[in-house]
């Protein structure tokens, strides 16, 4: 071992594993207990995470919407492994395993990379979850427009719909339901609009009534906690409303949260407002 590099924590093949330390490498290495076999030809190096063992212990590789989350993109929260079948999987175990359109992808790596990923999880996820997964690749510079159309140039029709709906400028999963939905109930709604030279909001219904969506971990701290409040007040002075919403107010109580922007629009909130002339 000597002197090289410290090997990144991962899962490997016995393959890439002498390629990167040679042989007698992987031997030490075994021999330390630094690299443990997690079936035939895969091995975990140091911490790995649950997912990734379970995956490859399955017989698969990790791939779809667990891949996804592992690279940073905005999914949906399941409880479910998401695991894709490589060719000795294929062959020797039952699954389930997520599939994708067109072909079979040969194996390369432990964790799928993201183009792979998301073909399989056009299948695997509802339309309202593919969209989020899309817009976050987007949005995050995974990958540009047209390499996302490229991945799904062979998908039925209803792919390409679903992708003509994607906005690249939403910042967050729940930013991207509160859209969709509000867009199916034809709500002119708008995302990530400049209200005015400061001020950049989430959700935009109308020209005036605000949509936030705070998510707790860009707001734990106390100077963003008051800049919200500071910023609602001053864009209600020159006439804006905002609601205010959490993670879980959209994701897992959206039948109230709706009701509350129905009734602000019932109320004229989100047009131009009327003024009383003095
Ligand atoms: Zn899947």
């Amino acid at each position: 071992m000597g002197d090289m590099d410290p090997i990144r924590h991962g899962v490997y093949t016995t393959a890439q594993l002498i390629a990167m330390v040679g042989r007698t490498g992987l031997a030490e290495l075994i021999r330390l207990e630094y690299a443990r076999q997690l079936r035939r030809g895969w091995y975990q190096l140091g911490e790995v995470s649950q997912n990734l063992v379970a995956a490859i212990q399955r017989g698969g590789v990790l791939s779809c919407v667990s891949a996804l989350e592992h690279h940073g993109v905005w999914v949906p929260e399941g409880p479910d492994v998401h695991v894709r079948a490589d060719s000795w999987a294929t062959r020797n175990r039952k699954g389930p395993f997520c599939r994708q359109f067109g072909r079979p992808t040969p194996t390369a790596e432990a964790i799928d990379d993201v183009p792979t990923a998301i073909r399989h999880a056009a299948r695997c996820l509802d339309t309202e979850g593919f969209i989020v997964a899309c817009d976050s690749i987007l949005n995050r510079r995974l990958m540009t427009w047209d390499q996302l159309e490229y991945q799904f140039r062979d998908a039925p029709t209803a792919i390409a719909r679903a992708l003509s709906r994607c906005d690249g400028d939403a910042e967050s999963g729940p930013e991207t339901m509160a859209r969709l939905r509000l867009m199916d109930l034809r709500l002119p709604v708008r995302i990530q609009v400049e209200v005015t030279d400061d001020d950049r909001v989430d959700l935009l219904i109308g020209d005036w009534l605000i949509i936030e969506i705070d998510g707790w971990e860009y707001h734990g701290d106390r100077k963003s906690f008051q800049h919200d409040r500071t910023r609602d007040r001053r864009t209600f002075r020159i006439g804006y409303h905002t609601l205010r919403y959490t993670y879980d107010d959209i994701v897992f109580d959206w039948a109230r949260s709706l009701t509350d922007i129905q009734r602000a629009v019932a109320a004229g909130l989100h047009p131009r407002p009327n003024r009383r002339r003095v």
